[in-house]
């Protein structure tokens, strides 16, 4: 485990993580896609939002369970509560600025998002 500091692109959500990035998670489900971001999962206790809390914007769709929260400005997703462990935060590791995410310092697994139900079922709850 180890503290990085996250931001959107014009910097006015920050927030603060302890995660573990040995290996991170690249979903194949539709929005993941679009975003084209890897995600990190933490416990609630290990992200601390230090700016911009009230800015945040909620998006949600389909099942409506997961919680995608981006900055209305920039518009970038910076994380959010995933449907497979809604009391627990994914973080979008390429908004870390203290962490290389071009590096290959992790592994990347994936999980089959566009097959949502199978992919948790393998996954027993580990992917998003
Ligand atoms: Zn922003």
């Amino acid at each position: 485990m180890a503290t990085y500091h996250g931001s959107c692109h014009c910097g006015a959500i920050k927030f603060e993580v302890e995660a573990d990035l040995s290996t991170v998670t690249r979903c194949t489900c539709s929005i993941c896609t679009k975003k084209g971001i890897l995600l990190a999962r933490v416990h609630p206790n290990k992200l601390q939002i230090t700016e911009g809390e009230d800015r945040l914007k909620l998006y949600q769709f389909n099942k409506m369970i997961a919680k995608h929260y981006f900055c209305p400005d920039c518009g970038i997703h910076t994380f959010g509560h995933p449907r497979a462990a809604p009391d627990m935060f994914v973080v979008n590791v390429n908004t870390l600025d203290d962490y290389d995410v071009h590096s290959d310092e992790h592994k990347i697994r994936v999980f089959d998002g566009r097959n949502w139900e199978d992919a948790f079922a393998q996954s027993q709850g580990h992917g998003r």
